[in-house]
């Protein structure tokens, strides 16, 4: 049935490199600068020149935000692949991929530690394991961080990057955004602080849980938060959207998020929230 094809081209990705690429020098996205890739990663990933903030993994984003060495949680959970979904390709062959260019089982990685000297529980999304969608294993994984927080009366902070639900596993992606929700209203009732961290991209379904449902909601300079995209926007309203729509300081603007924050000072931000929200 032709309505059900995507007739029209797909979706451009950005035309910036939006990682750091490997070799002993890269070139800024944003500024076009030829940098020392050792001087960008020792700079957190953040373009020594002109700030901008370059993908990074989960791994690397905890590593980041711990002070030191931290305990991975719930490694072993895959999907199952419910429905024996294929598209141009087999969902099992890509899960097979995800596995092997990042290292992960799926798009989110749970983790405990000390983040300046107070136990916390994190989950970090990895854009490069299927667009950090979220399927039924990133929800249950958040859902665990959250009852793992309740358990020990932890605080919790979640960093999405991510494409939103996860279309191969259908309405049970779906599903996830609820639960999310329910165990985050859970997490308010015993007054444990949740921040949220929107790093580029956040969109969809993540977006529209809880990336957004943080007690505090925290994004990187110039990343692009929102539900749909802008193109799906500009059709359906038959407007061109205004310069940065979409993007972390016209979200601060318009009341949607709470405070911008450069990466590399993230760590003390967060920090400082928790002093503030717990004592
Ligand atoms: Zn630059």
């Amino acid at each position: 049935m032709a309505w059900f094809r995507r007739e029209a081209a797909p979706l451009s990705p950005r035309p910036a490199e939006s990682r750091v690429p490997e070799g002993l020098w890269v070139k800024c996205g944003s500024c076009k600068e030829i940098l020392y890739r050792k001087d960008v990663l020792k700079n957190l990933s953040v373009c020594p020149k002109c700030a901008f903030h370059f993908r990074i993994s989960a791994r690397e984003r905890l590593d980041m935000l711990f002070d030191g060495a931290w305990e991975e949680y719930d490694r072993g959970l895959v999907s199952s692949d419910p429905l024996g979904f294929r598209d141009s390709r087999p969902y099992s062959e890509r899960l097979r991929a995800g596995k092997a260019k990042t290292d992960c089982l799926d798009a989110l990685v749970s983790a405990v530690g000390e983040m300046g000297g107070r136990r916390t529980v994190v989950g970090a999304m990895e854009y490069a394991f299927i667009g950090g969608s979220m399927g039924v294993v990133v929800g249950e994984k958040v859902t665990r961080c959250i009852e793992r927080a309740l358990e020990e009366k932890l605080p919790l902070v979640v960093v999405s990057c991510s494409g939103g639900a996860r279309m191969m596993e259908g309405t049970l992606s779906l599903m996830q955004m609820a639960k999310i929700s329910a165990a985050l209203a859970r997490l308010h009732e015993a007054a444990l602080p949740f921040i949220s961290v929107l790093t580029d991209p956040t969109t969809g379904g993540v977006t529209a849980s809880y990336a957004m449902l943080g007690d505090l909601n925290v994004a990187e300079p110039g990343a692009l938060i929102g539900f749909a995209g802008p193109r799906v926007i500009e059709q359906t309203i038959r407007q061109k959207l205004p310069e940065g729509f979409q993007r972390s300081e016209f979200l601060l603007q318009h009341g949607m998020i709470d405070i911008v924050v450069d990466r590399r000072e993230l760590k003390k931000t967060l920090v400082r929230s928790f002093q503030l929200l717990m004592g």
